[in-house]
């Protein structure tokens, strides 16, 4: 267990990074952040900061010396950057994870080994095996690269008119995974935390509306029955109780319609890290996402968090930012705006969160 004073050292300077380091200083903890950009925003609220390569073994060796434990706050650190570390520390959550979490198709085919429902899946790797997924799981589907795919980057959706070698040539020949294209009724998210000794906490069911594929606005609690809130919890818990996790982790979930009227949830993705759809968090419970994180990389117990109401939390996406008269002074309205300088379309700048006690 950390004692207050102790440096975690995190991968990655983007706006993840620097929330973690904002509820680690309110523990009256610190962070080391390394990152291979210059103007990272976590650097600006970090008792330290690295600038190097993910692939620098010395810079890696000195960030080692100077923290007690490492973490991340984005799943595509390289497996060798990890590794490299968990020579001199603990690394959490464990780096075997990342190896799952990288891979769509490893996540899902472990997904579906805890017998927890996806979309339908195959590999894809070859022109052939594209045309006999399709035939296979039929139209619309979506093909997605089995790696590095981000905000619907690395994505094409197959409908009924579309030339599949055209797809797979558009997404770089890669290696694939094709889905089934789900009819979901609405997307939603669950943030949970486990502890170094096994405990779960879970966040209250989230829903996130995505526009242009980013999010843009998250709700909770999510407009979904109690059972099926308890049945999205129980999911998040058993995934992370099987990676041994140990850290926030989110999944994302369709919730489906059935012809009988009843609802399904399929695992979309895992993001091993702290998570968009979890940002109301800070304004919106007792305890935080990135606190509990923080606590549980630390060994110390999870927070019980409770909500302050129902939680709306409102991305602010490129230009929107720049904007910002109405929201400083709107009753109620939470601010966050995340130092960054220059606000590319489709970029991430801040969040607003409202709280109603209706
Ligand atoms: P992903 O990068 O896998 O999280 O996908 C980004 C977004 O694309 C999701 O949040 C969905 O809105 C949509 N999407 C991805 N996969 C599917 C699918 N199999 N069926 C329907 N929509 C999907």
């Amino acid at each position: 267990m950390l004692k207050p004073l102790a440096t975690i050292g995190i991968l990655g300077g983007g706006q993840l990074g620097r929330m973690l380091a904002m509820a680690a200083a309110r523990l009256g903890l610190r962070c080391h952040i390394y990152s291979p950009e210059a103007n990272s925003c976590a650097f600006d609220v970090a008792h330290a900061t690295t600038v190097a390569r993910y692939d620098d073994a010395a810079a890696l060796a000195r960030f080692a010396a100077s923290v007690d434990v490492v973490t991340y706050e984005f799943e595509n650190v390289p497996a060798r950057t990890a590794a490299i570390l968990a020579t001199q520390h603990k690394v959490f959550p464990d780096p075997a994870v990342l190896a799952k979490t990288q891979d769509r198709l490893i996540e899902k085919q472990f997904v579906t080994s805890l017998g927890i429902a996806t979309a339908p899946f195959a590999p894809v790797g070859t022109a052939e095996e594209a045309e006999a997924a399709v035939r296979q799981i039929g139209r619309p589907a979506v093909l997605k690269t089995r790696r590095l795919g981000y905000d619907g980057k690395g994505q094409v959706k197959i409908g009924p008119d579309d030339d599949i070698a055209a797809a797979w040539t558009k997404l770089g020949k890669a290696e694939c995974i094709l889905e089934g294209f789900v009819p979901f009724e609405r997307e939603v998210s669950v943030i949970a935390a486990r502890a170094q000794d096994g405990t779960v906490s879970c966040f209250d069911v989230t829903e996130n509306e995505h526009r242009n594929h980013i999010l843009y606005r998250s709700s909770v609690p999510a407009n979904i029955s109690p059972a099926l809130a308890t049945a999205a919890i129980d999911i998040a818990g058993r995934i992370a109780s099987a990676f041994d996790y140990v850290g926030v982790l989110a999944v994302e979930m369709f919730v489906r319609p059935k012809n009988n009227g009843a609802e399904v949830l399929l695992v979309n993705e895992i993001a091993p890290r702290v998570h968009n759809s979890g940002h109301w968090t800070i304004d919106g419970a007792s305890v935080s996402q990135f606190e509990q994180h923080i606590r549980a990389v630390a060994g110390w117990p999870l927070g019980v968090p409770v909500r302050h109401g129902r939680v709306e939390m409102t991305n602010l996406i490129g230009a929107e930012a720049a904007d910002l008269g109405d929201w400083l002074t709107e009753p109620g309205a939470c601010l966050h705006l995340y130092g960054k300088a220059n606000p590319r379309p489709g970029r991430k700048m801040g969040h607003i969160t409202r709280i109603f006690h209706d």
